[in-house]
């Protein structure tokens, strides 16, 4: 047995039962999952995963909304850069592939937004290829199991993809189930903090729990904050914009936040972002909502 039959078996029995993962799920609802889980945990994701699903089933009906619809759909699931990508990934969709999710690693990796691990993720989860799919979990399990380290340290792609290509199955099927059956284990398994070790399939082979489960040298990773950060201030700015029937007056803005360079900063980098429009008059709108010739440059 090598590791990859024991993650595959394991994950036949224990995979969590996420609406992405359902047969009927187009590649479409694979993308939009993949983008949405990629700084924002499952039991955010999932409801706003069915909805923006229920309302954009297909990448040619979010194309041919604004890009603010997006923005705005994308609610409170963080790092809002996404859903512009998101936008600009269905319109490439549609304009270079008539609407259709490609199935080519290349053509997926050639689409706006779409990096080296998401063109991966579509090509596996939705096509069913063999390719190295890693992520930050698929990192620390492959670092822990085989090295015989408890944490991963820098992602050095090129390494990564062949560290986790060379225990890949041949078969392409098998390949596919194994990639994200390590996925599932680093995610529910093989946790950063509380690795639980006696319900992994690894257990009697794993490198870093055979020498003992040595603690990592140096100082651990402090969690990140988000009180009273500049993303915090991004997205109560937002949220204004986002509730909004019309343009929005910075002195309305005004109010989400005391701290007036904090807040003059964050404003700024949501027009730089792309992700709201100044209109001159001190108005503001999500990016998309504007009348074109309106919007101007910040300050
Ligand atoms: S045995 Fe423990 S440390 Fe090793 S892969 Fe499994 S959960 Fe992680």
């Amino acid at each position: 047995m090598t590791l990859a039959d024991d993650a595959i078996a394991w994950f036949d029995v224990n995979a969590r039962d996420l609406p992405w993962r359902q047969p009927d799920t187009t590649p479409w609802g694979v993308l939009v999952s993949e983008v949405m889980l990629q700084q924002t945990p499952v039991v955010r994701v999932e409801p706003a995963w069915r909805s923006w699903m229920t309302r954009w089933p297909e990448p040619a009906a979010l194309a041919a909304d604004p890009q603010s619809e997006a923005i705005r759909m994308w609610g409170r699931l963080g790092y809002p850069r996404r859903a512009m990508r998101l936008h600009a990934c269905a319109v490439a969709i549609v304009e270079r592939h008539g609407g259709r999710v490609p199935s080519s690693l290349d053509e997926l990796l050639a689409l706006p937004g779409v990096g080296t691990y998401t063109g991966r993720a579509v090509a596996t989860f939705a096509y069913g290829q063999r390719h190295p799919v890693v992520d930050t979990n698929v990192r620390r399990v492959v670092c822990r199991a085989v090295e015989g380290k408890p944490d991963a340290g820098p992602a050095t792609t090129a390494a990564d993809l062949t560290a986790m290509e060379a225990l890949l199955p041949d078969d392409e099927a098998r390949a596919a189930r194994a990639s994200i059956a390590f996925m599932e284990l680093g995610a529910i398994v093989c946790t950063a903090r509380a690795p639980k070790c006696v319900d992994c399939p690894f257990h009697d082979v794993c490198a870093w729990r055979l020498t003992g489960l040595p603690l990592p040298e140096g100082p651990s990773r402090k969690p990140q904050r988000y009180a009273g950060t500049d993303r915090q201030v991004r997205g109560l700015l937002l949220e204004v914009l986002r509730h909004a029937t019309g343009p929005v007056s910075r002195q309305r803005l005004d109010l989400v936040w005391q701290d007036e360079v904090q807040r003059a900063r964050a404003l700024a980098g949501l027009v730089e972002d792309g992700l709201v429009e100044n209109l001159g008059t001190n108005d503001f709108v999500l990016a998309g909502d504007a009348p074109r010739g309106d919007v101007q440059s910040l300050f």
